[in-house]
């Protein structure tokens, strides 16, 4: 994996998603990181990205990290990791303040225990935008609420 192949990615989102600015760079570094808190882990000691952001000045960096020790072994894992920090730029930047109450409102209801991040509605949203890019179909089925706020408000 690197950065040519990690951005190759990046292709068929919409372009205002990948845009830069926000986003700033997309890169792949080739080492292991474990014991961060707050990013994309799996399984469940491995962070596999990671996107800082910089309101101030409206950009973000994003990340992608080596899975394993002998590398990346799940490419499902690895599309799942790349737009789920999309998904924070899209958050960040993409998203209007009433836009991110909207979505708020609509994840205080719900107990999300399939997020490894736990019951963050910012985590909920970068997993939901990631599985919509790979399987728009399931989200639909699954999430139903969800996929009618991400195609209205972020894939239009
Ligand atoms: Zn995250």
């Amino acid at each position: 994996m690197n950065d040519d192949e990690v951005r190759s990615l990046l292709r068929g989102l919409p372009l205002g998603h990948i845009s830069n600015p926000p986003l700033r760079t997309v890169s792949y570094v080739d080492i292991v990181v474990t014991e961060e808190k707050g990013h994309r882990r799996y399984p469940p000691e491995h962070v596999l990205g990671q996107c800082d952001t910089n309101r101030e000045q409206g950009i973000a960096d994003v990340r992608l990290f080596r899975q394993q020790a002998q590398g990346n072994i799940d490419t499902y894992q690895f599309k799942l990791s790349i737009y789920h920090e999309i998904g924070h730029v899209v958050f960040q930047f993409g998203l209007t303040e009433e836009q991110k109450q909207e979505w708020y409102a609509l994840c205080v209801s719900k107990i999300v225990s399939w997020n490894p991040a736990g019951a963050d509605p910012l985590e909920h949203f970068c997993d939901t935008y990631a599985y919509y890019t790979v399987d728009a179909t399931m989200v639909e089925k699954v999430f139903s609420v969800e996929y009618k706020f991400l195609t209205k408000q972020a894939f239009c």
